[in-house]
This record gives C-alpha cells, structure tokens and sequence, in this order.
C-alpha cells in the first residue's frame, strides 16, 4: 500500500523460501518457519475482503482465479429470516482461502511490484538512531541487518508479528519502556483440513460457522480449491481433551456433533495439527510524555495480536495496515506528529477491537471453565457483554440485528457501535426475552468424555 501510495519501500524477510509458483506448492512444500500457523485455519472477515477489494483489485481477482470460498451468510439464510436483500447485504459477503493461498497470491504480488524490493532470508537485528525528531525522544532512523549491513529510511515499520523484539530494541536505545499487557487466554486448538472428493461437494454450515457446544467450541471454515478445515478448540486446562490431538478421538468428537458431522464428508489433506499457548499482547509505545520513540510504528500483530478464536488477525491486520498509508499522507514530514496521529488513531479505532476480542475470549474460557468442572457458568462480566450474548441468539428473529450481527463478526463494526444505533438495544432485550437460549446440540460432559477416551485406547 505504501508502494503504491509513492514510497520507495524495502520489505525485510527472515524466511528465506522464495515464493512458490502455484498454489499446491505453496501448500505442499512453502517453509514459512516464521509463522507458526502458516498451515492452520484462517478465515478472512469481511472486513479483509472490503480493504483487499479497495487496495489490490489485481489480488481480489487473484484469489477469485485461485477459487477462493465465497462467504454470503444473508444468500445462505432462508428468506423467512434474512428479508429481502438489500444493497448493503454485499459488504458482509467475504471472500477467504487458506493462509498458503492468501500468502502465495500477496507474495508474487509484491514480488512483482515496483517501487517495493521484496529481500527474503534477510533477518533485522536492530535500530539504528539519527538526529532526534524533538527533545530527549530517540528517533529511530533505520535498522541494522543480521550480517551487519546498515539501511536507513524516512519510517521503519515493524511488521515482525507477535513475536516482536521492538520493545527490547527500543529500550536499548534508551527509549521509555513499552507498555505491555499480555494474557494467555488459555485455548488449544485442534484443527484438520479437508478437501472435496471428486464429485463430492464443500459441506454447507448449518447454523454458526463458530458454535461453543458446552465445554468446547467447533470451528467449520470453508477455503480455497474446494478445502475446508474443521477445528476443536478447548480450555488448555482440560487434561482428558488432549486426546483430541489424537485423529480417532478428534473425529469421533466432531461425528457426535450432529450439526457439524457433514463438515468430515471429504479426503483429509493433513493430520490433526494442535496449536496452543497463543497470547492476547496490546503494546503501546506512547506514554503521558509522548512517544518512546519517532521514526518507528508497529503494525498489525507486532502492536497487538488476540487468540485466534474469532480469526480476526488478518482483517484487523490488513486494515490497520491501510491507516498506516493514511497516517503516513498526512504525517510523514514530521516525525513527532506521526508518532503522535499513529498512536491516537490506533488506540481510538483498533484496541477496542482488541478489547473486544479479550473479553469475548476471556467469557468464553470461564464458561468452558464452569462446565468441565460441573459448575452453574457465570453470567456475563457486564451489561455489554451480555448484550452481546443476547444479540447473537435473536439474529434469527430480525433482519436488522442479523446484519448488526455479521457486521460485528466481520470486523466492520464493534459492538459499541451496533448498541448505539437507535433502538437496538431494546429490540436486542425484548427478543432475548422471548427467546431463551437454546443450545447447539452435541455431545454432554460425560458423553465428550467418553468418546474422547475409548477412541484413543484409553
Ligand atoms: C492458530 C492460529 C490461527 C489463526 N487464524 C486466523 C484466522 O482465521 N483469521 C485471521 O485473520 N487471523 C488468524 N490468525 C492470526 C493471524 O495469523 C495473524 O494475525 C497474522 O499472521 C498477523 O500478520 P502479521 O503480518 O502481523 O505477522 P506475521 O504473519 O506473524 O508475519 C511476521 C513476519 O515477520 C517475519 N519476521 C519476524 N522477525 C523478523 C526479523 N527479525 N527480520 C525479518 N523478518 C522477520 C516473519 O518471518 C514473518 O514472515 C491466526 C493465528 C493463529 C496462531
């Protein structure tokens, strides 16, 4: 974006791996050692398809020759539910693929991009400082290259995902500390990706492509090229469900779920593939007297990165991405403004996502909590977590709170947002009231127990 928006830009790779030609090898053989879950599930938000339909045209029509799921939740719905369609309904359709896919189009794409000199197997090893921008602040001026080489540049964007060191560089130029809070939400995952056989079709979602079914949720992301990928998640806590690493009690679980068992009609492409110990981590590199530094800005999960239960990463990623273009328009010549505008739009537009995220996580493990261990589950931290809850067992009883609904799970608008809207929060309470909720059918306690144990050979 910053490419195409004028600027010389110089994107520092650690893998080395070049990209694939195809979108098979990209699958099959891609080394990404630098993100973990390069081959885990993904799912792109709407959100991530507004901002790839408005910056990369080409990498829309990329993903659409790469056969890209096309996710229209109001076309899928019956009628009865969803009203007739309205011209807004085209924002909440998405289009998602798998992590190789999307990474192999957005990879020759900036392979093939001028003014943007793509260098893989290239490790940053730390800043470089210049002449400050204002007063005691240290400005940040380039980086310096694992072999010693030194690059310097008007704006160093760090991009280097949720294991950053940026906090440690900056301090060992002397910066202020960063402030860091950081939570294991404390979920595992346990997910399988699955093709369509030859004359098979995609398995169609009944219900919520995320459903919590007691004391674990079940994840049913449709992909690209006819795949899709099914995940488990639950509490990492839970000693006897890390069976579920083992396939015979992975698709027993998922088999005993009757609105998700269809999701295993199809030739498996990997093995049950675990992944846990994800962090929720918000930095801020802003204290009461300024920035810690200038000439610096952390983007995407560098700044913040949630659990991925809601798989927002991407879409918040991309987007946060795009404001860094429009921050840099206005802001680039002066260092301290930037600091400043970068830091106040982020904090004012993207940690309420990240706040958001948190806390639906932080609802959900003590739910699961309280099950397992055969407890009444707690009622909701606040009013609007509760409202939250509420909204989304009414969005089949109104058209409007269904779109508010898909807006929120498609990062186009936070709750805060949707609630403030005229009358929304009384149509949320009156529609709760008259329908309790009703759970998604699977498996009790004692049954996930079992099933989870005998396959296994327990
Ligand atoms: C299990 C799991 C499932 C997920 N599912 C989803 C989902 O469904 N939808 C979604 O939107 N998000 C999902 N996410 C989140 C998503 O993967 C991240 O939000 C996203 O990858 C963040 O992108 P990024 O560019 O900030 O960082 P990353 O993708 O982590 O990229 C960082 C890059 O920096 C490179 N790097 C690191 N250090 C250096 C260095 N010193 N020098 C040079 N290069 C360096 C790395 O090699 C890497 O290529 C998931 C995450 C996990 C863990």
């Amino acid at each position: 974006m910053l490419a195409r928006d004028g600027h010389e830009v110089t994107l520092l790779e650690r893998d080395p791996a070049p990209v694939p030609e195809t979108l098979e090898e990209a699958w099959e053989v891609w080394d990404r050692g630098g993100v973990s879950q390069f081959r885990l599930a993904h799912f792109l938000h709407a959100r991530a398809s507004d901002v790839i339909a408005r910056e990369f045209p080409d990498i829309r029509e990329a993903m659409i020759a790469a056969e890209a799921a096309v996710v229209d939740n109001i076309a899928r719905l019956p009628d009865e539910i969803t009203g007739p369609r309205r011209p807004v309904d085209d924002r909440l359709v998405t289009l998602t693929a798998r992590r190789t896919t999307i990474e192999q189009i957005f990879g020759a794409t900036a392979d093939a991009e001028p003014q943007l000199e793509v260098r893989r197997g290239v490790a940053v090893d730390g800043l470089l400082t210049g002449p400050s921008a204002g007063g005691a602040v240290p400005h940040v001026a380039g980086v310096r290259l694992a072999g010693g080489e030194e690059l310097r540049a008007d704006l160093v964007v760090d991009a280097m995902g949720r294991r950053s060191p940026l906090p440690k560089w900056l301090e060992a130029l002397g910066c202020a500390p960063v402030a860091e809070e950081a939570e294991d939400s404390g979920f595992i995952y346990y997910g399988r990706f699955f093709r369509a056989a030859d004359g098979g079709s995609v398995p169609q979602p009944i219900g919520s492509m995320l459903a919590p079914i007691g004391s674990f949720s079940v994840l049913t992301l449709p992909s690209d090229q006819r795949t899709w990928s099914v995940t488990l998640f639950v509490s990492a806590g839970d000693q006897p469900l890390k069976a579920l690493r083992n396939v015979e009690a992975w698709t027993a679980l998922v088999d005993a779920c009757p609105l998700h068992a269809h999701w295993l009609d199809g030739e498996p492409i990997t093995d049950v593939m675990a992944m846990g110990g994800v962090l929720d981590r918000h930095r801020r590199f802003f204290t009461d007297d300024g920035p810690v530094a200038t000439g610096v800005a952390a983007v995407a999960d560098a700044w913040a990165c949630t659990n991925p239960s809601l798989g927002r990463g991407i879409s918040l990623g991309l987007w946060h991405a795009a404001r860094l273009r429009d921050v840099v328009r206005e802001e680039l010549d002066d260092p301290l403004e930037f600091a400043d505008a970068w830091d106040h739009m982020t904090e004012r537009e993207f940690a309420p996502w990240y706040r958001s995220t948190v806390a639906t996580d932080r609802a959900r493990l003590a739910e699961i909590e309280a099950l397992r261990n055969g407890l009444e589950p707690p009622g909701p931290a606040d009013f609007e977590s509760g409202l939250e809850a509420a909204l989304f067992r009414t969005l089949a009883y109104d058209p409007e709170l269904l779109r508010a609904g898909l807006e929120m799970t498609g990062c186009l608008a936070l709750p805060q947002e949707v609630f403030a809207r005229p009358g929304v929060v009384d149509k949320i309470v009156e529609l709760a009231e008259a329908h309790p909720p009703s759970p998604i059918p699977g498996p009790t306690r004692e049954e996930l127990l079992r099933l989870v144990a005998e396959p296994a050979g327990a």
